[in-house]
């Protein structure tokens, strides 16, 4: 049994006919860090709310190391779980100091050893010269270090966080997604995360689980999911990429499409010759002598300063979304040049609809 499963869960909220969360199954194991991610009402909040307790599923069951914490009518109390909750907005207390907070959770414990502890999880955020300051003293990110050590203190079986990242700019969502995995591995917690955003979820975590509307879509570690999308939904959502309709030819190995033969990495013993194929913008190489396979016009050239993202219409083909390359910030690409390039069959993945 793994350490935490959720087996066929189904949540109806009251008055609604749509699921929130339709025959999820999903099972984590000890140590490991997973992020639900996927659009708004996908269902991932409702999810971590039902493992931390805040709502009841409507059907299936859950476990949490060996114990059903919801099944049928009957619910533990979120107390009772063992968890460990980062909100949002951190939601510390604001009139009391970083220590007192992070004691805060601590019970059953004596006034020293409850200091002790969360001296040792303030030490592993690296924030225990602040321990006498009030949350209005500390920087956005640190704040959210304070949130994670004192869900941390009382050694919760599973830590679990809602848009741990949302509340940062930039540069410092960058920064903490590095410090809030060097803490969870450090502390060697189990965690879930939500998130939206596919870099918060690709850089924190050992598996991936992509949902929409209330289905999961696919699990799998971030270069899996994106080497390897499992159907359409998975292949846009992660990263960009180029969806062709196709032709599935008799040796199972070639696919005819809009733009050309395409040929796949290997063999499949797909049965339906209707296919779709997920070719990744890294795909496309650009052949600078202009006698690459494919040929097109250059319709938008899109600078990002790690890449230029190129827009190509291809010869012949003045109805199809263009394809996208990405290219080297050093190439010389100009709007309404031709381009010529050919495709790397390792990264075209045949994806269901
Ligand atoms: P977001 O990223 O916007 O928070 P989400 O993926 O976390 O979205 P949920 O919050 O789990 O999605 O919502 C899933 C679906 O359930 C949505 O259609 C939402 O409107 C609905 N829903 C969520 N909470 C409630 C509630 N308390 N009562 C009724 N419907 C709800």
């Amino acid at each position: 049994m793994s350490f935490i499963e959720l087996t066929d869960v189904t949540k109806f909220y009251s008055g609604s006919s749509q699921p929130a969360v339709n025959h999820l199954h999903l099972k984590i194991e000890k140590g490991e860090i997973v992020t639900l991610l996927g659009p708004s009402g996908c269902g991932k909040t409702t999810t971590l709310r039902m493992i931390a307790g805040f709502e009841k599923a409507t059907s299936g069951t859950i476990t949490i190391d060996g114990t059903v914490v919801d099944q049928g009518h009957y619910a533990l109390a979120p107390e009772k779980r063992g968890i460990g909750m980062v909100f949002q907005d951190y939601a510390l207390f604001p009139h009391l100091t970083i220590e007192k907070n992070v004691m805060f959770g601590l019970t059953r414990m004596t006034k020293k050893a409850r200091k002790k502890r969360a001296e040792e999880v303030l030490n592993l955020v690296e924030l225990l010269p602040y321990k006498d300051r009030f949350p209005h003293e500390l920087s956005g990110g640190q704040q959210q270090r304070i949130a994670l050590a004192r869900a941390l203190a009382p050694n919760p079986y599973v830590i679990l966080m809602d848009e741990p990242f949302s509340n940062l700019d930039a540069s410092l969502r960058e920064q903490m997604r590095q410090d809030v995995t060097d803490i969870l591995r450090k502390a060697n917690t189990t965690a879930i995360l939500v998130s939206h955003d596919q870099k918060d979820a690709f850089v924190v975590s050992d598996r991936v689980v992509v949902m929409n509307q209330g289905v999961i879509q696919q699990i799998a570690t971030p270069k899996d999911m994106y080497r390897c999308p499992r159907n359409c939904f998975v292949a846009q959502f992660i990263g960009k990429t180029n969806l062709l309709q196709g032709t599935l030819e008799a040796d199972q190995k070639h696919v005819l499409t809009p733009i050309g033969r395409i040929c796949l990495p290997e063999k499949t013993d797909q049965a339906m010759t209707d296919v779709h194929l997920s070719v990744r913008p890294e795909a496309c190489v650009i052949n600078k002598q202009g006698e690459g396979r494919y040929h097109g016009m250059i319709d938008r050239v899109m600078y990002s300063g790690e890449y230029q993202e190129v827009f190509l219409h291809l010869d012949g083909d003045h109805t199809r979304e263009p394809i996208v390359l990405y290219v080297s910030i050093d190439e010389d690409v100009q709007v309404g040049s031709r381009l010529s390039f050919d495709i790397r069959s390792e990264m075209v993945t045949l994806v269901e609809a």
